[in-house]
């Protein structure tokens, strides 16, 4: 059987050196405290795109879910286990998180297995049913740039499904008050992992700006 990385193991150590050995009194405090995170970010599963790593962020600072594509489900009235929702509500309801950040990014597998294969294709596929979730930003895209390079498709469709999870996001009655009141801000962030570079949606340029 696989042994766990050394490297897990002597990253822990060095993680706890830092925080527990010493007097790390930013780690007491969130100890006793609790966690007060003002930053909410969905971000994809992809082992490059760590919110915590690319944001150079501390132990509190966010507050993170992470699934295949950075994406938000819609409302849903039948139950079920809504783990994203369930966080998303965690996070807005109790934590009082005052933005939220949809991290998208380049050279996503869950978007480019959309766009590659033409629409969710494999009935009874978990990632494909949860891939449904954006099929309208690629069906726009494809009716949009119909010429255009799979790469370039692939990166719009990247682009606009974070639009769509902002949309989502909006269907939940706690998130939209929020929004609407002033307490809360939704944010559409794109991380090019080619260019090194941080996108965020711009409403009135309607198109991704460099941050
Ligand atoms: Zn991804």
């Amino acid at each position: 059987m696989n042994t766990i990385p050394r490297k897990l193991l002597e990253g822990f150590q060095r993680f706890r050196e830092r925080h527990f050995k010493s007097d790390d009194s930013l780690y007491q405090q969130l100890v006793k405290e609790g966690q007060t995170p003002r930053t909410m970010v969905v971000a994809c599963c992809d082992s490059r795109v760590d919110p915590a790593l690319v944001l150079d962020c501390e132990p509190g600072d966010l507050f993170v879910i992470r699934n295949v594509a950075n994406l938000v489900p819609p409302i849903e009235g039948r139950a079920g286990h809504h783990g994203t929702t369930a966080a998303i509500e965690y996070g807005v309801r109790n934590l009082g998180v005052e933005h939220i950040i949809v991290l998208g990014h380049a050279q996503c597998g869950g978007i480019g297995a959309l766009v590659r294969s033409g629409g969710v294709s494999n009935p009874g596929s978990f990632i494909d049913d949860w891939m449904c979730l954006v099929e309208s930003a690629r069906r726009s895209v494809m009716e949009e740039m119909p010429n255009a390079t799979l790469k370039e498709q692939t990166r719009a469709c990247e682009q606009r499904a974070i639009l769509v999870s902002l949309d989502n996001l909006m269907t939940f009655s706690w998130v939209r008050e929020r929004v609407e009141a002033g307490k809360l801000r939704l944010h559409g962030w794109y991380f090019d992992i080619e260019h090194g570079q941080l996108l965020r949606y711009d409403e009135t340029a309607r198109d991704y700006i460099a941050l």
